[in-house]
């Protein structure tokens, strides 16, 4: 990147000079004259542990001499309110990892204009990438404050500000909290991110940097003319002031305590080393702890061991356990915002990134030996946060039962797990390479939510010093979080996809779907005809969206009295395509349209009673409730929603009352195109139940008194009383964390009613009793089968020993051995097997020959002592042959069958014959 970038006016009117490290290379600037280094770790040392940087300021204080310095200097910055820490607003990333997400794609890109410019935020981020350096390195945090001031300017319009006043802010700000300016460096360090680029500055001092300055200008282009880390870019029509004060960062350098954990949670890491049975290091080690704190930016725990003089082992011993408790620290403030902020923990999405903390902790929290639960940490995380944060209060019983829950739901895992992990040694055993590969480890996680830990703890103790191996990479967690935390994918209708390039020239179709939602006819010009799709100036076929099928109807082209039918509607880049039976349409042509009413009607009345549903739910279940995809149809729809639990009988009756009773009140259900932002900020991200529209006007449908608001392309009615009545039919967990909700709206409902009481009614008038005696009915009677079912098996048992002991008289002697040949009217092969396995422990020989009407069954036994001359299944064999079919077993018992019924008794000779000349 081109020096000129940080040729800034500011720098030089202060008396700035620009300086290359000469540990790492990278320029810098700084007002001392002498200064080497960048000033950054790990180029220099922490020099603020035991010696803070200004005076001691708690993070509320901090937070707030922050948003009011920027709300106060000379552009008034509006203070904005945080944005939840899951990114409801977008559909390419799950959590808020940076305050200037909350703006992105389509502020930054320039698509909708900001919600306020300049503004300032101190947004928490959650960022699961570092997750095994969090407590190790004294400086790492999954939850943090960003704070930024972020200024929006677009090229050939007003500016708002850009590097000068960004850098003066910076240095005014740092001067109020009593920074010693002397020892600031801003250091050169081009910043690329999300397909973005931009020159930056970042801000440290005494070793620890404290805010990034990003000048965001630049776009991934593949003919661009700057080239960043082998990328090329070109300039943007905005660009962008993005700047990142870490909250935490500043309160710890006020501080000046080894890590920045014991600066923001001491109470809570007081609460768990009591709980834990041990001692703070820095009661027991004073020395070590501030001498490793100090080094830790810059050398290896190695490093810092030898130049302690005590061994890497005993270095170890001191830290590990206090690391352990750091880390608890910070997971379960994550977990306080994960969860309040209304995230499920599942196996996918966003909850697959909420469990994963919750396990790790899970586990931490086994080896530290503390035996309080998880929810009460993160309770005490909420005590702390409450005066910043009081929304997170709301949520504190959905928390704790949740917390509880997965626990169990972990333990239950761990019992399953050890037996598929044994089973897996086994099969590397007789292996030569007896490694347990990375991606088996990985499997094991993801879908048995088997730890590696767990994995090496269970084959060591089942292997008991055997070769099998298990080597658990230092980034396993970051690794698979990052494999779940990728971007998200946008899916393309591949009907659309094709002919989408063609689509560029063609004006977007007028949606009459809007403006007269009840009209079923309208006249339109035919603009071209593509691949079997008409494409129209405007129409009233609703193509296919959010969950809702496509109109279906006909065209009719004017003067040519041709009708066609529509099969299909979709709709790309605000183009509507028409996908027609047969026929072909030319451009101008005019054709009048008839869309389907009933279809219609009926997408529309479960389109609305969808948000009907949703809104019962999240009013029953609670606000984590969110739509996690969505079908309509004509017959009936439904609603997946993020739930922790199964739906209970008695919540579903009270989901299906609620949603009748909002239908009752017959409710307004107003659509209109709302400014992004302020529907943002009037109603919140719920609005993005569906997805999140793009562009800078969203449709917004709200039902009554704001009871629900989403911002939906669909169909609706125009009061609630027109849904009619919904009925839901069942729920149904589809998956670990989420719910299925069934139902069916209008004459659906009333057609699902009359068919389930019809069930009711054949059932009753089958057991002859009124509707209301029928389960006392059907509890008797199924006792009474039940007792019947006894008796039947008790005389079958009782017949069984009446026919042995009438077998066992009609034997006859052959060679000295006793044999039982005999034809039995309708005995069944089972009956069969079991009388000859009785009499052959009883030393006969068997041949049984079930005669039924159409068929023969055959069944031999012989007894263990002549097994040497006769094999069961080769006498089968043999009587089979003549009845016409086959057979076979094993040596002692055997069974077949025939459909030669005639030759039955010819059949049993040629057994018997065969007996006799086998024995003699
Ligand atoms: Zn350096
Ligand atoms: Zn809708």
């Amino acid at each position: 990147m081109d020096s000129e970038e940080y040729d800034i006016e500011y720098f030089k009117e202060c008396g700035f000079r620009r300086n290359k490290c000469e540990r790492c290379g990278s320029y810098f600037w700084t007002r001392d004259k002498d200064r080497e280094t960048c000033g950054d770790a790990p180029c220099e040392l922490y020099s603020f542990i035991g010696k803070p940087i200004f005076k001691e300021r708690s993070v509320e204080e901090i937070r707030e001499s922050f948003l009011s310095f920027f709300e106060h200097c000379s552009h008034e910055h509006k203070r904005m309110k945080r944005y939840p820490v899951i990114a409801r607003w977008r559909d390419d990333i799950y959590l808020n990892i940076a305050s200037i997400a909350n703006y992105q794609p389509f502020v930054t890109s320039g698509k909708v204009p900001p919600p306020a410019n300049p503004l300032v935020i101190s947004q928490p981020c959650i960022r699961l990438e570092d997750l095994e350096s969090i407590g190790k390195t004294g400086r790492h945090l999954t939850t943090f404050e960003m704070m930024g001031h972020h200024a929006f300017n677009k090229r050939g319009g007003e500016e708002i500000y850009w590097k000068n006043e960004t850098v003066k802010y910076c240095d005014d700000f740092l001067r109020q909290l009593g920074v010693d300016m002397d020892r600031v460096t801003y250091k050169e360090a081009p910043w690329v991110g999300g397909g973005n680029a931009g020159p930056c500055l970042e801000v440290t001092t005494n070793g620890l940097e404290l805010a990034t300055l990003v000048f965001m200008d630049l776009e991934l282009s593949p003919q661009g003319e700057i080239s960043i880390k082998g990328e090329r870019y070109n300039k943007m029509d905005t660009y962008i002031v993005d700047t990142g004060y870490g909250l935490e960062r500043f309160v710890w350098a006020s501080k000046g305590t080894p890590t920045v954990y014991d600066a923001i949670f001491p109470d809570v890491i007081k609460e768990l080393v009591n709980a834990a049975g041990i001692e703070h290091p820095l009661e027991t080690h004073p020395g070590i702890i501030i001498q490793n704190a100090s080094l830790s930016g810059a050398l290896s725990p190695g490093e810092i061991a030898k130049k302690l003089g005590i061994s890497l082992d005993e270095l170890k011993n001191i830290l590990e356990p206090i690391e352990t408790v750091y880390a608890v620290a910070d997971h379960t403030k994550c977990l306080a915002f994960m969860l309040a902020d209304g995230i499920v923990p599942s196996n996918a999405k966003e909850g697959y990134l909420a469990r994963l903390v919750l396990r790790r902790v899970f586990r931490m929290l086994k080896s530290l030996g503390i035996e309080m639960p998880l929810e009460e940490i993160v309770l005490m995380q909420i005590k702390t946060l409450r005066n910043s944060f009081p929304e997170l209060e709301k949520s504190v019983d959905r928390i704790v039962e949740l917390v509880s829950l997965e626990h169990s739901r972990y333990d239950e895992t761990l019992l399953k797990g050890e037996r598929i992990v044994r089973q897996l040694v086994k099969g590397y055993k007789e292996k030569a390479d007896q490694k347990i590969p990375l991606e088996m480890l990985i499997n094991l996680y993801d879908t048995h939510g088997l730890p590696p830990e767990f994995v090496k703890e269970v084959v060591s103790n089942y292997e008991a010093g055997m070769a099998v191996k298990v080597d658990i990479p230092e980034n396993f967690y970051s690794l698979v979080a990052s494999m779940h935390s990728g971007e998200r994918k946008r899916e393309m209708e591949p009907f659309a996809e094709r002919i989408e390039e063609r689509m560029k020239s063609i004006p977007a179709t007028r949606k009459l779907y809007y403006e007269k939602p009840s009209a079923l006819d309208f006249e339109a010009t035919v603009l071209d005809f593509v691949d079997g799709c008409v494409i129209l100036d405007k129409t009233l076929f609703f193509p296919e969206g959010g969950g809702q099928p496509a109109d279906t109807g006909s065209l009719t082209l004017k003067g040519e009295n041709r009708t066609l039918k529509v099969l299909d509607v979709h709709e790309v880049e605000g183009v509507i395509l028409h996908k027609i039976e047969d026929g072909v349409v030319s451009k101008g042509a005019v054709v009048s349209g008839h869309i389907d009413a009933a279809r219609r009607t009926a997408h529309t009345r479960h389109h609305s009673a969808t948000h009907i549903v949703v809104c019962a739910a999240r009013k029953v279940l609670g606000d984590h409730i969110w739509q996690a995809g969505a079908q309509k149809g004509e017959k009936r729809a439904r609603i997946d929603v993020t739930h922790f639990k199964r739906i209970s009988d008695a919540e579903r009756c009270e989901i299906e009352m609620l949603a009748n009773k909002i239908v009752m009140e017959n409710k307004e259900i107003r659509a209109s195109f709302e400014d992004r932002n302020e529907a943002e900020q009037k109603y919140g991200f719920r609005i993005y139940q569906g997805g999140v529209p793009p562009g800078e006007k969203i449709r917004i449908v709200r039902i009554g008194a704001d009871e629900d608001v989403q911002a939906c392309a669909g169909t609706h009615c125009s009061k609630t009383g027109e849904i009619g009545p919904i009925k839901i039919l069942r729920t149904e967990r589809i998956q670990d964390g989420i719910e299925r909700i069934e139902y069916s709206a209008g004459e659906a409902a009333v057609e699902e009613i009359q068919a389930r009481e019809e069930l009711i009614r054949k059932s009753a008038s089958v057991l002859r009793v009124p509707h209301g005696k029928l389960p006392a009915a059907v509890e008797r009677f199924f006792e009474e089968w039940k007792q019947l079912r006894k008796e039947n098996e008790r005389l079958r048992g009782k017949i069984a020993e009446l026919e042995l002991e009438r077998l066992k008289g009609r034997a006859r002697e052959l060679s000295g051995v006793k044999v039982i040949a005999e034809v039995l009217p309708d005995a069944d092969t089972k009956e069969m097997m079991k009388i000859a396995s009785q009499l052959s422990k009883e030393k006969f020989l068997t041949l049984l020959i079930g005669k039924r009407e159409d068929s023969a069954s055959v069944v031999s036994s012989v007894p263990a002592y002549l097994m040497d001359e006769i094999n069961a299944s080769v006498l089968v064999k043999r009587v089979c042959e003549v009845l016409g079919g086959s057979g076979g077993g094993k040596a002692e018992i055997a069974q077949g069958g025939g459909t030669k019924i005639e030759k039955v008794k010819e059949a049993k000779e040629a057994g018997v014959k065969l007996v006799d000349d086998l024995l003699s």
